[in-house]
């Protein structure tokens, strides 16, 4: 199977189509901004990821899709009914996982702060509670040996090993060094394996990780797969999974398409990785957990707005559209880059800043970008905005959320 999927936004005839549909069409029946979804290439990346771990040999992979990449109702029901299981980091994105018919033993918790409450939700769900909570400190296991004990039953753990690498990535996505909040070291996970208190109403099941977002630098990814491998190994522990995290980038610009690991070149590595440091040490395979995100959503989704008016600052010009960095904060937050396309193609083109309606300097989707002139009313498109948009909406300014149309 291709890893590469045409965009679902194609130009005919100059017009913009969306998964072969005229854009203008689609923005008549929904008010803008609004998000636009297509179904064909969430199935297409799903597959993909899942017919890829399969190819390259990755024992009974479990894939939990991280939820709060895009948390839509639609989308969920969609990976459920693909296959897909969870990784969720609260009770809410729990219980809309379950809501979507995604069955508990099929969802992991992770999460620095999960609260009494939400522990004992996840562990009584289901006959078994969930799959896995991805614990990220000693007080948190204490905390739900304890309440295991209360509810009379044995919860399943997985330690999440803070690997100490370094993702290259953006500094406020990356997450596996011990300056993190995430994780635990080595040392304390195998002190805490020999202090029985802890393992009373507990047991434990697997061990994972997640280093970071928006991962191009595969060296990273295969630093800490050894670590994990050294970790399961010095344990001494039968474990029924290996979770070795989400984080596969997707190209938001042409640069970032000729850097990026394509999914088949990421599960190579992750195969060949466990087989050097793992596998070929042991007898017994554990499966293979993932917690994919922004691979499985971010390119199937795109923001729709339409411009407000323009304006000219001496030699300063603005395209002001209707969508704000309420709607889609990646680049007020992460300096992210977002393609911006206008409805009609044009081959006049002039420099502009596109930015929102919010009171913030941040509130800028792009500065000196490339657009045809454009007018009051005329439809302009944010690309790749499928992970991380909706999910991060907020109302400030007291603004409208985005509604969610999926194709
Ligand atoms: C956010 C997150 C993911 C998903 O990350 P992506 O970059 O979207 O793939 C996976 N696991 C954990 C624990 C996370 O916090």
């Amino acid at each position: 199977m291709k890893n590469i999927l045409p965009s679902p936004l194609q130009y005919k005839k100059n017009k913009l189509t969306f998964d072969g549909i005229a854009l203008d069409k689609i923005a008549q029946k929904h008010a803008t901004p609004f998000y636009l979804y297509s179904k064909k290439t969430l199935d297409f990346y799903y597959k993909s990821f899942y017919s890829n771990a399969l190819k390259h040999g990755i024992p009974e992979p479990l894939v939990c899709y991280a939820v709060k990449a895009n948390g839509n109702l639609e989308i969920l029901k969609r990976l459920k009914t693909l296959g897909s299981g969870a990784d969720v980091v609260s009770v809410g994105e729990l219980k809309k996982a379950l809501k979507a018919g995604i069955t508990p033993d099929k969802i992991v918790f992770s999460g620095v702060a999960k609260s009494e409450a939400e522990i004992r939700y996840a562990l009584k769900c289901g006959k078994t509670g969930i799959y896995s909570f991805n614990v990220e400190s000693i007080e948190e296991l204490e905390l739900i040996n304890q309440i295991a004990k209360q509810e009379k039953k044995k919860a399943r753990v997985a330690f999440r090993l803070n690997p100490q690498v370094n993702a290259k990535t953006h500094k406020h996505i990356s997450t596996g060094n011990k300056t993190h909040k995430f994780g635990l070291l080595k040392s304390d996970i195998s002190e805490a394996l020999s202090v029985k208190e802890f393992w009373t109403h507990t047991n434990l099941v697997g061990l994972s990780i997640h280093i970071g977002s928006q991962l191009t630098d595969m060296k990273a990814t295969v630093a800490a797969i050894k670590e994990l491998s050294n970790l399961a190994l010095t344990i001494d522990h039968p474990l029924e999974f290996l979770d070795v995290g989400g984080g596969l980038g997707i190209d938001y610009t042409d640069e970032e398409r000729t850097k990026l690991a394509s999914i088949d070149y990421y599960m190579k590595i992750v195969s060949d990785a466990l087989q050097q440091f793992y596998y070929s040490k042991v007898d017994n395979c554990p499966r293979i957990v993932f917690e994919p995100g922004r691979i499985l959503v971010g390119k199937m989704g795109v923001l729709v707005s339409r411009v407000v008016r323009t304006k000219t600052s001496d030699n300063c010009h603005f395209t002001i559209i209707d969508a704000g960095m309420n709607d889609l904060i990646r680049p007020a937050l992460y300096e992210a880059h977002h393609e911006v396309l206008p409805e009609t193609k044009s081959s006049k083109m002039i420099t502009t800043d596109i930015v929102g309606p919010i009171c913030e300097t941040s509130d800028c989707f792009g500065s000196k970008r490339k657009l045809p002139s454009m007018k009051t009313g005329d439809l302009l498109v944010i690309d790749n905005a499928g992970a991380y948009g909706h999910t991060m909406a907020s109302r400030y300014n007291e603004r409208e959320i985005a509604s969610e149309v999926l194709l």
